[in-house]
């Protein structure tokens, strides 16, 4: 947009009606274009108009719009109303002293849209390093990183020659879980669902990682993969995964409960229960669900951390690139199956 406009038309996802189970589709989402009063007097104090510049598909939004608040315990986005999630935009008109046209800002709940008219209450402004690529604030400086910094650092704290698992471990937050776990001297096994993807966890330093699509047997698949048992598994997946897993866990192992991505698109009852809770009684093991939003005030810590890693080449990513905030439907589709490789972001504007 050339200058600041008075108006602008947008284009924005919204809410047609709540999807209890399945992938969600154009039955549930669709794109409409509105016009968007960008005027000094149409912006409420203390807010900013902004433009979209990267979007995450993350998949947190999923919880957001299933019509119930459970797992998660999200509020559910209101039917006909645009969807949010995590981004970076550009500010192209401020009422706030503390925001200023031009600058860079993350916000954890940007409506997916091209512009829009936020709150700056829990908007962060972000500094890029000329080393780092601005959409790594998405991915590993991002809500993946941090998630990945926060479970394997903070909660399971392995020690080293632990041997940690590490399910969707080609994701946005398994790529980083891993490399963490490396530097702390960690034996690191992934799981994921493609070849390549399991030689690129190889590259990015996995000691081992297979294709769970090609296991017929979950359990005899990871008697072969830990034949010394697990000390600590990073749950992505839940279900029969996580099921599986208890059948290996060695005496006061860990499992950080991240996310259990396989259930998302199943009402509560169709769920996959874990029939063999109890080798936790026997072995002692810890499993400690976690929200990132608890652990925000260690952001900053986080931040310099991982910058460092990133500027030293210690840490490395890889993100599946869509392009034009029209291909959200189907990039949010696509984080259900094993067809991207790391964080799945979409460039609203180059
Ligand atoms: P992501 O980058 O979008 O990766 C999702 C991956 O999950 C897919 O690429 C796929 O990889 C795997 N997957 C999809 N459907 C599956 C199924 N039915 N069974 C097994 N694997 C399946 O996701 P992410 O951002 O890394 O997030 C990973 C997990 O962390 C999710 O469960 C998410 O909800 C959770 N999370 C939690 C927090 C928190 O605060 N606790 C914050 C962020 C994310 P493969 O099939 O190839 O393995």
């Amino acid at each position: 947009m050339a200058g600041i406009a008075e108006a602008a038309e947008s284009r924005e996802w919204f809410l047609t009606a709540y999807a209890p189970d399945g992938v969600p589709t154009s039955d549930h989402l669709k794109l409409r274009t509105v016009k968007l009063a960008l005027d000094a007097d149409s912006i409420p104090h203390q807010h900013v108009a902004v433009e979209a510049l990267w979007v995450a598909v993350d998949p947190f939004i999923r919880f957001m719009m299933n019509g119930r608040e459970d797992g998660l315990y999200f509020p559910q986005f209101d039917v006909n109303q645009v969807i949010k999630g995590f981004g970076l935009a550009r500010v192209i008109r401020s009422t706030d002293d503390k925001f200023s046209e031009g600058d860079t800002v993350i916000e954890s709940f940007l409506p997916i849209a091209e512009y829009s008219v936020i709150p700056t209450a829990s908007l962060r402004k972000v500094d890029p390093k000329a080393e780092i690529a601005l959409s790594d604030y998405l991915g590993p400086l991002g809500l993946p990183g941090f998630t990945a910094w926060v479970g394997i650092e903070l909660i399971a704290n392995p020690k080293p020659g632990s041997t940690v698992f590490i399910s969707a471990a080609a994701g946005g937050v398994g790529m980083l879980a891993g490399q963490l776990a490396k530097f702390r001297s960690c034996r690191v096994i992934g799981s994921t669902g493609l070849d390549e993807k399991v030689k690129l966890l190889k590259e990015l330093g996995y000691d081992d990682a297979f294709n769970y699509h090609k296991e017929t047997d979950l359990d005899t698949a990871l008697s072969r993969y830990f034949p010394n048992g697990i000390d600590v598994y990073l749950d992505n997946v839940g279900g029969k995964m996580l099921e599986a897993v208890l059948n290996h866990v060695n005496t006061g192992a860990c499992i950080p409960l991240c996310g259990m991505i396989s259930q998302y698109n199943k009402t509560w009852t169709e769920r996959e229960g874990v029939r063999n809770l109890m080798n936790m009684v026997g072995k002692s093991v810890t499993m400690q669900g976690f929200l990132v939003s608890s652990y925000f005030d260690r952001f900053g810590e986080f931040t310099e951390k991982m910058e460092t890693y990133m500027i030293d080449g210690k840490i490395k990513s890889q993100s599946t690139i869509y392009h034009g905030i029209e291909s959200f439907l189907e990039a949010f589709a696509s984080i259900f199956s094993s067809s991207n490789v790391g964080k799945v972001i979409i460039q609203v504007r180059p």
